[in-house]
């Protein structure tokens, strides 16, 4: 019987809900428990993927091809499992679902209504998230999105309220991640809006058991004694969390706050002694004093880096596995475009250009990639970056002044990336392209072949309605690009790769989704070495 964790937000949004989340269970997991989390979205829509990346952050792809909430990154990253479509739902799917059942007649004859049908259906999708691969998990943790005192969330808070009732006291709790405010004329942190958050949490029958109080500041013991006074709660069950410099960090901050031992007590979990030794090994790779790299990310939505946010930490999983630190030059494409932002990629060692949609911002990518491969500073292309990758290629090596992707220009005579052929029908936007993992076959004597050191399959996470245009192939191949990566029966280009440059690769997956902190991605980490060895040859510090 799994039990559950129910994590709500108060006092104030981004303060580190799911990555609070994710290190709990992290804790859970080193403790030999079997873990799964879930992420339950208040929004209308009925996933991320249509949404714009300023709106949302990035959209994080599982392998069975869901597009969900940036949050089950941090999930994936920090316990290391594979989750999938049931680890994310919304308002929108919920109501979908109860409105076609209704259309279909299950409910004849009733009114159907916010409570018992909506919140049934968002206790149906808790339940069918503590079910992984046909087994049950031992720990199910529920994250709900937004803060208490949304209008939004409260078919949730409902159904978590309920969910105690129904699987008996003693296998659910709740966990309340609130924000204590510093007031620096007085150099005080204070507990007021955390206590009255608790207060309207414990409005809608929910008492917390425990209360993670963010703060950027050091929490004292009076602190902590005065938030559990008021919210009873004891005071083993206030946890402070205050920032840490490395988001890594937090799992052993949780540990060290005694948080583990209270849960298993608490939840009467039948545990061994925890042993979060690789955990620490990573923190000591993450704290020791290594030499720095600058590497540039080159895309669209720059100004937001959640945008990128899986791109960004495969690119630091990689620096640590290669014992470097990494600083990231965020370099908006447009700028590019209009001359300007170029000395911020002057001596960096690799550009990566991300995926995206849309032409906004793709001929600055198609600078980057120009400048990358001319100057022979490694490159790593993810999806649209590939993509980009290859256009540079025909412009300017084929000669093609015209190639483009038919996603930007129709008329292009060479339309070097193509709709796939089973786009071409589709009207609908909402997960309709090319989504989750897929194999692929990797060509060897190849960067990629070498990066992945495996001769069979590989499966790489997608989400793309574009291709590289068979048709153009064996020109492209002529001129000295290698398709080191294919679909199994070789229709479609997976990986590109240019023979004369000492590291120019892109994929048309996202190899960024299943990179993780102790187990950095093979591409992103060829990727890194190509650029600590551009560093060494240009005499870079
Ligand atoms: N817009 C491109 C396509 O749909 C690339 C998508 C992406 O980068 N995820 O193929």
């Amino acid at each position: 019987m799994p039990k559950y964790i129910f994590c709500t937000g108060g006092v104030v949004s981004s303060v580190g809900k799911g990555v609070t989340a994710a290190a709990i269970g992290r804790i859970l997991k080193a403790r030999g428990l079997k873990v799964t989390l879930q992420k339950m979205d208040p929004y209308i829509n009925v996933d991320p993927g249509t949404m714009s990346p300023y709106q949302h952050g990035e959209v994080y792809v599982t392998a069975d091809g869901a597009e969900t909430d940036l949050d089950l990154g941090h999930y994936e990253r920090f316990v290391d499992i594979e989750l999938t479509r049931a680890s994310n739902f919304t308002t929108g799917q919920v109501y979908a679902e109860v409105i076609s059942k209704e259309r279909s007649g299950d409910y004849l004859g009733a009114t159907i209504q916010m409570i018992p049908h909506i919140t049934n259906e968002i206790k149906r999708r808790i339940v069918r998230a503590s079910h992984v691969n046909g087994e049950d998990a031992d720990i199910v943790i529920v994250e709900v999105g937004g803060t208490v005192g949304d209008i939004e969330s409260l078919p949730f808070l409902e159904a978590i309220r309920q969910m105690r009732r129904d699987v008996g006291r003693e296998n659910a709790l709740y966990i309340h991640v609130t924000f204590l405010p510093y007031i620096a004329a007085t150099g005080e942190l204070k507990t007021k809006p955390t206590q009255h958050s608790v207060r309207e949490l414990r409005g809608l029958g929910i008492q917390p058991r425990v209360i993670i109080a963010r703060s950027d500041h050091p929490v004292t013991k009076e602190v902590s004694e005065k938030i559990a006074l008021f919210s009873d709660v004891e005071t083993r069950g206030v946890i402070p969390l205050v920032t840490t410099p490395h988001l890594y960090e937090v799992p052993l901050r949780l540990e060290e706050a005694g948080l583990g031992d209270y849960l298993a007590e608490a939840l009467s979990l039948n545990v061994q002694a925890p042993d979060l030794s690789e955990w620490h090994d990573l923190l000591e790779r993450i704290r020791s004093p290594k030499p720095k790299i600058r590497i540039a990310i080159v895309g669209k939505y720059t100004s937001l880096h959640d945008s990128y946010l899986s791109v960004r930490e495969s690119i630091y999983h990689a620096a640590v596995a290669n014992q470097h630190d990494v600083d990231v030059e965020w370099i908006y494409s447009g700028d590019l475009e209009k001359g300007k932002g170029w000395e911020r990629l002057e001596g960096v060692a690799g550009v990566v250009v991300p995926g995206g949609f849309g032409y906004r911002g793709i001929e600055g990518k198609i600078l980057a990639a120009q400048w990358a491969r001319e100057n022979q500073v490694p490159y790593l292309g993810l999806c649209l970056g590939m993509q980009v990758m290859c256009i540079e290629y025909a412009r300017h090596v084929l000669g093609w002044d015209d190639a483009n992707s038919t996603e930007f220009d129709n008329a292009t005579q060479h339309p070097v990336i193509d709709l796939m052929p089973e786009q071409k029908e589709l009207s609908d936007k909402g997960g309709t392209m090319r989504l989750g993992h897929y194999a692929c076959q990797l060509v060897p004597d190849s960067h990629a072949h070498t990066a992945y050191q495996v001769g069979g399959l590989i499966y790489e996470r997608h989400r793309h309605r574009w291709e590289l245009n068979n048709q153009f192939r064996e020109a492209f191949e002529e001129a000295g690009m290698c398709f080191s990566g294919l679909s199994p029966n070789g229709m479609l280009v997976e990986i590109a790769e240019i023979e004369d440059h000492p590291f120019m690769l892109g994929s048309q997956f996202h190899p960024e989704f299943q990179s993780r902190p102790n187990k950095a991605h093979p591409l992103f980490s060829a990727f890194i070495q190509a650029a600590v060895e551009h560093n060494k040859q240009t005499g870079q510090p």
